[in-house]
C-alpha cells in the first residue's frame, strides 16, 4: 500500500467514525489533507462521511489544480485559507456538529473566545477559539474572514453552521475538532448552573507549560 493510499483510507475511517457517532448526519461536513507532493486530498461535494470512497476523493496537485477524482466540497475556500495562512497544517476538518453549533446560537458567547475554558484538553488542542459571523454555506467570504486572522487561530465557529479546525495533520485536526465539539457540549450541559471553568491562574499554567497559542 503506497502512503497516499494509505492516507486515502485513513481520511475514510476517521471520517466514518466521526459520522457514526453523530457528529455530522447526512452528507454534511468536509475534511482535506496535505499529501506527501504538497497536493491535497479532499471529500467531494455531495458525499457523507459515512460512505466516503477513498478512490473518489478530489486530489489537487501542489498547484492547486484538480487531478483526479470527483469535484470537491463547495467549502473548498474555507480550507485553502488554513493551507495559506498556517503553513504547517497538514489537514483541516469541518463538522455540522449539533452542540458547539447550540453554543454559537447563544447571545452571551465572546465571539473573540467561542469556548468557555472548562477543561485542560480543550485548551491544549485549540487555543483560542473564534466565532465567525453567519455565512451563506460556500460563500467565499468565509474564506477571506479566515485569511483575515493571518494564521493566528487553528479553530474556528462559523455560527449557526458549525465547527472548522486546522491541524498537523488529519488524526490532529479530528481529535481537536472533536474536543471542540466536546467542550461545546459540556458548556450547553452546565450553562447557567454556575459551573466553575479554569481559573486564570490555572489557564496561565497550561499555556506555559504546554505551549498554547493563547495571547492572540
Ligand atoms: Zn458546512
Amino acid at each position: 500500500m503506497t502512503p497516499e493510499s494509505k492516507l486515502r483510507e485513513h481520511i475514510c475511517m476517521l471520517a466514518k467514525s466521526m459520522f457514526d457517532r453523530g457528529l455530522t448526519g447526512g452528507s454534511t461536513g468536509n475534511i482535506s489533507a496535505r499529501t506527501a507532493d504538497g497536493g491535497l486530498l479532499v471529500s467531494p461535494t455531495g458525499t457523507s462521511f459515512g460512505r466516503l470512497d477513498p478512490a473518489r476523493l478530489s486530489r489537487f496537485n501542489s498547484k492547486g489544480r484538480l487531478v483526479d477524482g470527483d469535484e470537491p466540497t463547495k467549502e473548498m475556500p474555507l480550507h485553502s485559507a488554513f493551507y495559506e495562512t498556517r503553513s504547517k497544517t497538514g489537514a483541516v476538518v469541518h463538522l455540522h456538529s449539533c452542540h458547539s453549533v447550540a453554543l454559537s446560537m447563544m447571545p452571551d458567547v465572546d465571539p473573540d473566545d467561542f469556548l468557555p475554558p472548562l477543561t485542560p484538553y480543550g485548551l491544549m488542542k485549540l487555543g483560542r477559539v473564534k466565532l465567525l459571523p453567519f455565512f451563506l454555506p460556500g460563500d467565499p467570504e468565509m474564506g477571506k474572514a479566515v485569511r483575515g486572522l493571518a494564521g493566528k487561530r487553528s479553530a474556528v465557529m462559523l455560527a449557526n453552521h458549525g465547527p472548522v479546525v486546522a491541524g498537523k495533520d488529519i488524526e490532529a485536526a479530528c481529535n481537536a475538532i472533536e474536543e471542540l465539539e466536546d467542550t461545546a457540549r459540556l458548556a450547553m450541559m452546565t450553562r447557567r448552573l454556575g459551573a466553575k471553568a479554569l481559573n486564570d491562574d490555572q489557564i496561565k499554567a497550561l499555556v506555559t507549560k504546554f505551549d498554547i497559542e493563547w495571547d492572540q
